[in-house]
């Protein structure tokens, strides 16, 4: 059911229409003049309604914009038709200015439909090039068959079949996107732009092929539709479109989000194929353009992907509070560096770290100063641990672990002893909260163990932890537990 606005839209175009028949029906010379008014006012209009829509826009801004440029150059075309029926009546073929703006209106659309403004800026600027040299090839295309004295009839079909092969492109391409769509702001552009370009496509075929009557006939009343269709589709308010809805499985919207890309240097390549026969070296280098303009393009992109792939692997080993080596990566550690000291005969030991009574600190200051003193303890253990080597990690809730390779347990001792000093002496939890942390510290240390895991050294460490609280907290307790190991050779 459309809508009142829609429906006063619908009413104004067919007003519109209904009054350019009546012209076409009086038929004179000026009727001639009066018709161009129409083919040119109602692009201009749907290319200014483009431009205002862009301007509310938020990611589909550049886009509209595109739609309103690619207007203005069709109006435009129109209007140096009308110079060329009108002011020079002496050609009666168009002459080059105005094939070239029917002919350049395609690029700032194709150019709409292939970069996504996701990507980075030497992207999209390498879109733009790709653009300005499928704009260039559509010029070279267009002189070839046409001068400034007008269209040798030759030449008017290979225009006739490049404006077919642009048009069908546009309205395969559009249609695509607009079923391929992911959510509703882009599945509203482009379901525009797919409605207005079949009706193009259609109209276009029938003026180019059909009807090849001169203008001032009734065929004036048909070029607007197109322009008509879009300027109501712009205009109306847009439908409240279920963004989650997917029309396809949400395989093909992904394949072609990244595939919309090609589009460009597919347009280039079509281009390029056309013109091999005429212009054989430019063609060669609308080829090497494509390929090497979307190669640059898929460097970049990956690139940055594998750029993005390390910096969240990056992140998924780090503790989101501390910064310091989460749960998993501490794991993967200790697992390599058991394995590491077993081949090779080496000590290895192991830290656990518990901040005393941190549940009063939690309860009286509440869960933010709980953090903030569980981030304090993280920095002090991480500065006091870059002296020697290791890997701090945040074990769970308010416990940390110190991986330290190649120590044996006095030296592990004294690596505690300095971490719970160096907590001991770091002051307050923050300004408005005068507590004083402490650690205690539970210290495991194993040589060449032939057998069993790196779970029998967290235990052991886990045991001189509770050792270490129950002495009183605030200390350190080395885990027995190195005796059982083989003696040294
Ligand atoms: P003890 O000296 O025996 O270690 O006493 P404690 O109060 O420190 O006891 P325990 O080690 O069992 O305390 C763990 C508390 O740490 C329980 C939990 O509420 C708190 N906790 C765990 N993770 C976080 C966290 O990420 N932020 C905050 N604010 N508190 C946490
Ligand atoms: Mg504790
Ligand atoms: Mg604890």
């Amino acid at each position: 059911m459309l809508r009142p606005r829609t429906w006063v839209l619908v009413l104004g175009a067919l007003a519109c229409v209904a009054l350019h028949v009546t012209l076409l029906a009086l038929g004179s010379e000026h009727i001639k003049l009066l018709s161009f008014a129409f083919l040119i006012l109602a692009p201009l209009l749907a290319g200014l309604a483009s431009f205002a829509l862009a301007r509310q826009s938020g990611v589909m801004r550049g886009r509209w914009n595109a739609l309103g440029l690619a207007m203005m150059l069709w109006a435009a075309g129109m209007a140096s038709t009308s110079i060329d029926e009108l002011v020079h009546a002496l050609f009666n073929t168009p002459t080059t200015p105005s094939v070239l703006l029917f002919v350049l209106y395609a690029v700032p659309l194709v150019f709409a439909l292939a970069s996504e403004n996701h990507e980075d800026r030497f992207v999209r600027w390498t879109d733009a090039a790709l653009a300005l040299a499928l704009g260039g090839l559509f010029a070279i295309y267009t002189l070839t068959f046409s001068t400034v004295q007008g269209t040798h009839p030759a030449g008017v079909e290979h225009l006739r079949f490049m404006f077919d092969v642009e048009n069908l492109f546009l309205a395969l391409f559009a249609l695509g996107r607009w079923v391929t769509s992911e959510d509703s702001e882009r599945r509203r552009y482009f379901a525009v732009l797919g409605r207005y370009a079949v009706v193009y496509l259609l109209v276009a075929a029938y003026v180019n092929h059909v009807d090849n009557s001169a203008y001032g006939q009734w065929m004036d009343a048909v070029i607007p539709v197109p322009f008509l269709l879009l300027l109501i589709d712009v205009l109306r308010r847009a439908p409240d479109l279920d963004s989650k809805r997917l029309l396809v499985p949400k395989r093909w919207t992904q394949v072609a989000r990244i595939a919309s890309p090609l589009i460009l240097p597919l347009a280039l390549l079509a281009v390029a194929t056309m013109l091999i026969s005429h212009r054989p070296a430019l063609a060669g280098v609308g080829f090497v353009v494509a390929t090497v303009g979307y190669g640059v393009r898929t460097i970049r992109v990956q690139m940055r992907s594998s750029e993005e792939q390390e910096h969240l692997a990056r992140l998924s080993d780090l503790d989101g509070l501390t910064g310091v080596a989460n749960r998993r990566r501490f794991d993967d550690s200790l697992a390599r560096e058991w394995m590491r000291a077993r081949r090779n005969g080496d000590w290895i030991s192991l830290l656990l770290l518990d901040i005393d009574h941190f549940k009063k600190l939690n309860d009286q200051w509440g869960h933010h100063a709980g953090d903030q003193g569980i981030r304090l303890v993280a920095g002090t253990l991480a500065s006091s641990l870059h002296r020697g080597s290791g890997m701090l990690a945040r074990y769970g809730g308010e416990e940390f672990a110190v991986i330290l390779p190649g120590l044996a347990s006095d030296e592990a001792r004294a690596v505690g002893e300095d971490m719970r000093l160096a907590v001991e002496r770091m002051g307050p939890v923050a300004v408005d909260v005068p507590v004083m942390l402490t650690i205690s510290v539970g210290v495991a240390s194993v040589r060449a163990m032939p057998e069993g895991s790196a779970l029998a050294l967290v235990k052991l460490a886990d045991r001189a932890l509770y050792n270490a609280k129950n002495a009183g907290r605030n200390n350190v307790v080395v885990s027995d537990g190195f005796e059982l190991t083989a003696p040294a050779s």
